[in-house]
């Protein structure tokens, strides 16, 4: 059975098709266009991208999205007739620049805003911009790459993990994973361009499930056929020199399965981002990140016994709301004990219609900076 998200999907996909045809049919005129859309033809397009790798990955598929329309690329802002600008909503200094840019060009030229924005955010912003783009609309396109060494492959895009901090789930929605036979033939014409990093990208890429199961391969006793580990499973066996790294995972979904298909793959690199966030299982209850620091910690264990060489990397949040001194030393003797490569600090913020706003924001800005120091001392300066 496929899910409401996914038919949803389709719509937009075929939607994408037929007026694309429309278009090709009619160069220079605005044949398939309704009211609210825009005219693409014979233009320039700048696209102006914040926050995470998936937003970039995005900004590929728009800009193949943008060029099948006969869009040109502008060399800057100034130039472009249409801005695209995709939003990145998980801090609030993000979404004031996003509105920045609105402010500043929505008399003069069309706007197109994609990306992680919240619906009190669309509303606002709703007179100034022409059309908004969900991120499911574009995940099929075959993107035009401009990163030559890493290329990005999104799997999966939405979260249903509703961590107490996060926007995601409100602004991408619900997860939505992408059928197995559409990345894999993705990965295998990004093989044969010679590309030679593959990034699995994802809000939860080990949570990914094959919306278009074909095999009953579990039934036959053959293993699985729909989960991240088959999905690395089979893209290990694509032919061809190249890696295969992904991102982003959670630790609850960190199976032993996954990790042995890790520790015995020749092609997936031995790097491992695990975002911990705190390392006092209080505060991560009440982030609701659905494990403790104990576990956290035996799971980085595991990790290191079956894969000796791994990297792991994380993301932390400091000052969430009610964090003691104490809970904060707690988070510092975890990642002493953690041995991060690597870790993306933050200062907790409060963003609209999280269950975190509603939580006092109790930390003063010099003692979150202190505590961003300290870490980042422990862990990025060491
Ligand atoms: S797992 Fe948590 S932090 Fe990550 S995208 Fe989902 S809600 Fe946000």
């Amino acid at each position: 059975m496929y899910s409401i998200e996914y038919a949803i999907f389709l719509i937009y996909y075929f939607n994408e098709i037929l007026h694309q045809n429309l278009r090709l049919s009619n160069p220079g005129t605005k044949a398939g266009l309704g009211a609210g859309q825009v005219n693409y033809m014979l233009k320039k397009y700048f696209i102006k991208t914040f926050g995470c790798q998936m937003n970039f990955s995005d900004s590929e598929r728009i800009t193949s999205i943008l060029k099948r329309r006969g869009y040109k690329s502008a060399k800057s802002e100034g130039e472009a007739d249409l801005i695209v600008i995709n939003a990145c909503s998980v801090r609030q200094s993000a979404i004031d620049r996003v509105y920045a840019k609105v402010h500043k060009y929505y008399k003069a030229k069309k706007i197109i805003l994609a990306g992680c924005i919240l619906k009190e955010d669309k509303k606002k912003l709703a007179k100034k911009v022409k059309t908004f783009w969900n991120p499911k609309k574009y995940f099929n396109c075959f993107p035009i790459h401009e990163n030559k060494s890493v290329v990005y492959v999104p799997i999966m895009t939405g979260c249903n993990n509703f961590c107490a901090y996060c926007v995601v789930p409100y602004t991408r929605g619900r997860e939505i994973s992408r059928p197995a036979s559409e990345i894999i033939r993705e990965v295998k014409s990004l093989v044969k361009k010679g590309y030679e990093e593959i990034m699995l990208l994802g809000q939860n890429v080990n949570s990914y499930r094959n919306p278009r199961p074909t095999l009953s391969l579990r039934e036959r006793g053959l293993g699985g056929e729909g989960n991240f580990s088959d999905l690395l499973r089979k893209i290990d066996t694509i032919p061809g020199k190249f890696r295969i790294t992904f991102m982003t995972s959670h630790p609850k979904d960190m199976s032993d399965e996954l990790i042995d298909i890790i520790a015995k793959s020749g092609k997936i690199l031995k790097v491992i981002h695990l975002p911990v966030q705190a390392g006092d299982t209080q505060i991560l209850k009440k982030m609701n990140r659905k494990y403790t620091a104990v576990y956290y910690l035996n799971l980085i264990k595991k990790i290191r016994q079956k894969i000796p060489k791994v990297k792991i990397s994380t993301d932390i949040i400091v000052g969430f709301p009610g964090e003691t001194r104490k809970q904060f030393e707690n988070t510092v003797k975890l990642c002493k004990k953690a041995n991060f490569i690597k870790a993306y600090i933050s200062r907790y913020s409060p963003r609209p219609g999280t269950a975190a706003a509603k939580m006092a924001d109790n930390i003063s800005r010099a003692e979150k900076k202190r505590r961003w120091l300290v870490l980042d001392k422990l862990i990025n300066k060491s």
